[in-house]
């Protein structure tokens, strides 16, 4: 089993997690408030409910995390 570094996602082929992998490179995640860049998903979260106080999953999260969420 080989495991991304990043989102900890698992691979049973090496390449498969090399290639996955390799996206997370270009992925940036920046805070709409203070346009500071995050690498991971999870450090822009903990940034957002840390310094703004932001409730998980609450609508001002979605939208500063750009969660689309669907409308109905
Ligand atoms: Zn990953
Ligand atoms: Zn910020």
């Amino acid at each position: 089993m080989f495991k991304c570094s990043v989102c900890e996602k698992v691979f049973t082929v090496k390449c498969n997690m090399l290639r996955h992998r390799k996206s997370h490179e270009q992925m940036k995640f920046q805070c709409i408030h203070c346009n500071r860049d995050f690498t991971r998903r999870s450090n822009l979260s903990v940034h957002m409910q840390k310094k703004y106080g932001f409730v998980k999953h609450s609508n001002d999260y979605n939208l500063a995390m750009g969660i689309v969420v669907e409308q109905q």
